[in-house]
């Protein structure tokens, strides 16, 4: 009987070890940086782990990053199977060229599946870039013939939304990105696991307003709870940016400021080691080094500071 209670006791601690470390989302990031090379501009497949049927945060690069991803052996399919195959589904932060141009180049071999954004985004696709002027027209609405490859979703903020033939769910907020620059960020839900990704955004001070508040109020419960896996949060700049010259991107300093406004609401204790995944850097001169130098500088959280690189594997 005492054996059986010992080894009853033993799996208890085994099994808790074994949640507490439990991972619950698989990242692929096809793209991390901000500008200039063409071939890893921010987009991140992002699956629950064990699936393999991922929506694409963001697409500024699509095929250098599947391409690596094979590569180094993340996939064993073919680059055309893992576009048509494994993505099932895009979400838009907003339309500047950095985050949809690797959607739009690749859209005459990708498959049908759904185009999620908020509608001032959705309008450029439709407007600007799916018109049969600037790429033929794979949406389905807009200039006629209206190809139907891709569906658009228009997503409500604040709203949860199932993404299609994946067991993820996902609620848009605004960001402010330059006023009245737009932007959105994703919080994305697996069971009770959530991820949050920003399209690129501005701090509340510079942008005057207060949208990150509000994010940083609606995930602050998870943040505590310990729900929250990862937060994929930009820094464009170096610190010695001048603030005119920040076109509603964030430096470290204004990055571990809007930390702060967090740690205010959940607690000092719920950011400590909480992973913070830097995107967006833009490889100017030595502003990589720069960054890298000076986020870990500044994080007096304790958060798990992590520069992403393409088609390297992250899980949460
Ligand atoms: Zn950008
Ligand atoms: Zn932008």
């Amino acid at each position: 009987m005492k054996r059986y209670l010992i080894f009853a006791i033993f799996f208890f601690v085994y099994a808790s070890t074994v949640y507490a470390q439990q991972k619950s989302f698989t990242v692929i990031p096809l793209g991390v940086k901000g500008g200039r090379d063409e071939s890893n501009l921010s987009s991140y497949m992002l699956a629950a782990k064990g699936t393999s049927n991922f929506i694409c945060l963001d697409a500024g690069t699509l095929h250098t990053g599947i391409q690596k991803a094979i590569d180094s052996g993340l996939f064993a399919q073919s680059l055309s199977s893992v576009l048509r195959n494994n993505i099932k589904g895009y979400f838009i932060s907003h339309p500047h060229l950095d985050h949809l141009a690797g959607l739009i180049i690749n859209s005459p071999d990708d498959s049908a599946k759904a185009i999620y954004a908020l509608p001032f985004c959705i309008d450029v696709l439709k407007n600007n870039y799916f018109t049969w002027k600037s790429w033929a027209n794979f949406g389905n609405e807009g200039d006629k013939p209206a190809l139907g490859k891709y569906h658009y979703i228009a997503l409500t903020e604040t709203k949860e939304i199932a993404a299609e033939n994946t067991n993820l769910f996902v609620t848009p907020f605004l960001l402010s990105h330059s006023t009245p620059g737009q932007s959105t960020a994703f919080l994305v839900r697996h069971d009770d696991a959530y991820l949050l990704y920003l399209g690129d955004t501005g701090a509340d001070e510079v942008e005057k307003t207060n949208k990150l508040k509000i994010l940083w109020q609606s995930i602050a419960p998870l943040v505590k709870e310990k729900k929250l896996k990862a937060i994929f949060i930009e820094v464009s700049f170096p610190n010695q940016q001048a603030e005119k010259l920040l076109f509603g991107h964030l430096t470290p300093k204004l990055l571990m400021q809007e930390m702060h406004v967090l740690s205010g609401l959940a607690g000092n204790e719920a950011m400590k080691g909480l992973p913070v995944v830097i995107t967006h850097i833009k490889p100017n001169g030595d502003n990589e080094a720069m960054i890298r130098e000076q986020v870990i500088f500044a994080n007096d959280l304790g958060l798990k500071i992590i520069f992403p690189q393409q088609a390297k594997m992250l899980e949460f």
